[in-house]
């Protein structure tokens, strides 16, 4: 299983970052370390079976909607 983040859908709200900090690190200006500049998306790597309850959560909890699982 992995993660999908929307980045075009994601307003950098931080909820996923307080449910899962390792999965969704933030950088000092509290946007998502791993948009990119340009990027449309983000694909993580493949998740342990806990990582991947976590990422639900986060999932789950992000207003935007921006987070998939896969
Ligand atoms: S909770 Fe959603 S909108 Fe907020 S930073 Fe995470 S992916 Fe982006």
């Amino acid at each position: 299983m992995k993660f999908r983040v929307d980045l075009n859908a994601c307003q950098s709200m931080g909820q996923c970052s307080f449910t899962a900090p390792d999965l969704f690190p933030l950088d000092d200006d509290g946007v998502l370390e791993f948009a990119e500049p340009g990027a449309q998306e983000y694909v993580s790597e493949e998740l342990t079976a806990d990582d991947g309850e976590l990422a639900e959560e986060a999932s789950f909890l992000c207003p935007m909607r921006a987070i998939s699982m896969h």
